[in-house]
């Protein structure tokens, strides 16, 4: 019988070993921390407003492109503002976080080979971060070196960690190709020996063997998701090789139940009966990212819609009324932070994770 963790944790940003006991709780509890991507305070005071309306824990994540946005799209440099943008952020939910009572988690996004620098650049925030506060900036920095062959994923993996761990900060790594728009694929035979689609169990054991003595790492597994939201029938979820990776480091190694620390990428639009799969083998993160900014858009475009002249006219051409209290940047931003918070009952709901924040 699993003995439900009785952890509780301060409000706010969690890391080190506190991220350890919240990835624990939700692995011992079956429930699915919702890891949402953002793109500005818009969008990041909703999830905490979401978190808190549902009693969750959350996970507030940027990419690379997010952290650019969040500079400004104006922002002289690039790579300047995909790091600063990122700090930004972080900035913003350290202060915020606490005071609405969940527990949240800093991570960043796929960083492919390209991109190592920008989390190399955010771990030396950290690290200064670190000497002031005695903690870090981010909870956990994401590498995704799955498009490069295994063993330099992993000894690139393993250098990366070694320094993280020293500030307590996590790593997620990748192993095998989520599917989708971003990555070409989605379209190959559905074949469980293909190791672009399907993440095999012994890598998984080979990553586990390298990284477990370094730091706290979790492992984003493909096992058929696909980013972004498609037309059924594009690639099967074989929730079975969740399964499989932890029974085959559980005997090899002798461990508990459910070594491994499993993150679900490419969420949006799966069914929830192979949702509920996952949650018994160890899988405690789920991104959300498209459904997020569809429930935003649509719901201003709803707005927009209802009241067409207030975004045409300041003053109505015919009535002279004013339009400033509907085209007040305010009113409609709000409509699109209701649609996230709304998206996000249904995400809480689903991953079981309402009602189980751990934060008091
Ligand atoms: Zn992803």
């Amino acid at each position: 019988m699993t003995v439900l963790s009785q952890a509780k944790l301060k409000p706010g940003v969690v890391t080190g070993k506190d991220y350890q006991t919240l990835v624990q709780a939700a692995k011992d509890g079956e429930y699915i921390i919702p890891a949402v991507n953002v793109v500005g305070t818009n969008s990041i005071n909703a999830v905490l407003e979401a978190a808190r309306k549902n009693k969750s824990d959350v996970i507030i994540q940027l990419s690379n492109g997010g952290a650019e946005f969040y500079a400004g799209k104006g922002f002289p440099d690039s790579f300047q503002a995909k790091v600063l943008g990122a700090v930004s952020a972080a900035h913003h939910v350290h202060l915020m976080a606490q005071h609405y009572g969940v527990c949240v988690v800093l991570h960043t996004d796929h960083a492919n080979k390209k991109l190592v620098p920008w989390v190399e650049a955010l771990l030396e925030h950290g690290e200064a971060y670190y000497k002031q506060h005695g903690r870090p900036l981010f909870t956990s920095h994401m590498l995704d070196l799955s498009e490069e062959p295994l063993a330099e994923n992993l000894s690139e993996c393993a250098r990366v960690l070694k320094r993280a761990a020293k500030i307590d900060v996590s790593i997620e790594i990748e192993l095998g190709i989520t599917g989708g728009e971003e990555d070409g694929i989605g379209s190959e035979d559905d074949d469980l020996d293909n190791p672009n689609l399907y993440t095999q169990p012994q890598d998984v054991l080979q990553a586990y063997e390298l990284l477990s003595p370094l730091g706290f790492f979790s492992v984003a597994a493909s096992f058929g998701n696909v980013h972004g939201v498609y037309a059924p029938g594009n690639v099967k979820l074989r929730p079975e090789i969740l399964k499989n990776s932890q029974a085959l480091v559980e005997s090899a190694h002798k461990t508990a139940h459910n070594p491994l620390n499993l993150v679900f990428h490419g969420g949006s639009g799966s069914e929830q009966s192979k949702i509920e799969e996952t949650l018994k083998y160890g899988v405690f993160k789920m991104n959300i990212d498209t459904d997020l900014q569809f429930a935003f858009a649509h719901e201003i475009g709803n707005f927009v819609k209802e009241n067409p002249k207030a975004f045409a006219y300041q003053i109505d051409p015919e009535t002279h009324t004013p339009y400033k209290k509907l085209y007040d940047p305010r009113k409609w931003l709000r409509k699109g932070e209701e649609g996230i918070i709304a998206r996000l009952d249904q995400a809480f709901r689903d991953l079981k994770s309402a009602g189980k924040s751990i934060a008091q």
